[in-house]
């Protein structure tokens, strides 16, 4: 008979192994943790299809202070992740965000800076001039300024930060089963556990879901219903011939955003409300980037007029419907099962602060290091809607 397990997390994206890695580094904690993932290639879920962005230019102090922990992660992350004394690369390649504004924007702009300045957040505030002097491959006829991230922000391997958690993690104990989860049992208002495609069952006291844009499925299962859709995102890969130099990673007023990559650069959008359906085929929309994203980049750097399109790839946002932020912490009434999910487009850069508190949760029933109560189950039966206003 299987022995039953301390904690069972279904899911081995960043977030879960995350999750299975601080607890095992925890001191405070003594138990089994197990993984449950059903793509031992990590190839389709949110995390290697991320564009690895982590930035601090938020409005909610929470998403801020998550961002400054994982600068302060990066900043030990061969101590904290290495193995054997083995440096960890993930390729974090520090360089600033740049919000750029319209007229309209600046108010929203001005009352972003001061709660993050409030925090320590290195930013600064440009006006139009300053952009056509630092940018000046940039058009700036339309822009009344914009937000520049002047450290502590930049792009990482998703994928390499995913094996470093969960390779430190198996080195630490965790077991991950190479297994696709199908059901829970539920008893009077707890998991008994977590039943597996091969008829395994899995007896577990705390049982976590952090199977991304799957994690509907997963709480529906114990009968919650979670806000968490499956929404596609695109990004395309383009070369131009001109040098742009010292190019942040920009988001246009439009909601275009364009970063380099290597030689190359980065493109995507999100797409309107009424044009964002539940998906989770991988297919491509060239005529996407041809009809609305290329034009608008043309206007803002004039050089992108001649590009080529180098290539293209889909993933998918664990879309939170409610408010596009994480819902963490465990379930009101189905007290032993926690959640880590609807992190929408930013949830890459919350894996650690969201690993090491779901570890203090199970550890010792409350965060230690960093409140995130306003994130919990329960504002969504409140209607306590969080109020991000940098959400890309
Ligand atoms: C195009 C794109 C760009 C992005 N850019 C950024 C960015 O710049 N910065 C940022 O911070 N975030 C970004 N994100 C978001 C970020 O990638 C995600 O928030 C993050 O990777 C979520 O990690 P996760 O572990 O929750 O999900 P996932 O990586 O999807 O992991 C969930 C895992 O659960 C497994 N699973 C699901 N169901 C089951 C089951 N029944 N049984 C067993 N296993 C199961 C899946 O196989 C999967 O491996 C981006 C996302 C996309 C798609």
């Amino acid at each position: 008979m299987e022995a039953t397990r301390d904690v069972v997390i279904v899911g081995g994206g960043v977030i879960g192994s995350a999750i299975a890695y601080f607890l095992k580094a925890a001191p405070a904690f003594s138990g089994t943790v197990t993984v449950i993932e059903k793509d031992p290639s990590y190839e389709f879920g949110s995390t290697a299809r991320s564009w690895g962005g982590v930035r601090q230019q938020f409005s909610t102090p929470e998403n801020i202070q998550m961002s400054q922990y994982t600068q302060e992660f990066l900043g030990q992350i061969s101590r904290l992740l290495g193995i054997d004394d083995t440096p960890v690369d993930v390729s974090y390649h520090e360089q600033g965000y740049l919000f750029l504004a319209e007229d309209r924007h600046i108010p929203r702009l001005y009352s972003n800076n001061a709660i993050q300045k409030g925090l320590g957040v290195n930013v600064g505030l440009l006006d139009a001039d300053d952009l056509a002097r630092g940018f000046p491959w940039m058009n700036v006829s339309d822009l009344a300024g914009g937000s520049l991230g002047l450290s502590g922000e930049g792009w990482l391997d998703a994928y390499s930060l995913n094996q470093a958690f969960r390779k430190k993690a198996i080195s630490l104990g965790v077991t991950y089963i190479a297994q696709e989860a199908v059901s829970l049992d539920v008893d009077a208002n707890r998991i008994s556990a977590v039943r597996l495609a091969d008829g395994t069952r899995l007896p577990g006291g705390h049982i976590v879901n952090a199977a991304g844009p799957a994690a509907a499925t997963i709480a529906k299962w114990a009968g919650v219903d979670l806000p968490v859709r499956s929404r596609k995102r695109f990004a395309y890969s383009f070369s131009c011939r001109t040098e742009i130099t010292g190019c942040p990673l920009l988001i246009d007023p439009s909601g275009v955003h364009m970063r380099p990559e290597g030689k190359q650069f980065l493109a995507g959008c999100s797409p309107p409300p009424e044009n964002d359906p539940d998906c989770t085929d991988f297919d491509v929309d060239y005529g996407w980037f041809e009809e609305h994203i290329w034009p608008i980049l043309a206007h803002r750097v004039p050089a992108f007029e001649a590009i080529k399109l180098e290539s293209a790839w889909a993933g998918h946002y664990a879309y939170n419907t409610i408010d596009q932020n994480a819902i963490l912490g465990s379930h009101p009434e189905v007290t032993n099962f926690y959640f880590a999910n609807g992190f929408s487009g930013h949830g890459l850069q919350q894996s650690p602060a969201v690993g090491r508190a779901i570890a203090e949760l199970i550890t010792f029933g409350e965060y230690r290091s960093l409140d995130l109560n306003r994130f919990s189950f329960e504002r969504l039966m409140t209607g306590e809607a969080i109020s991000e206003h940098n959400i890309v």
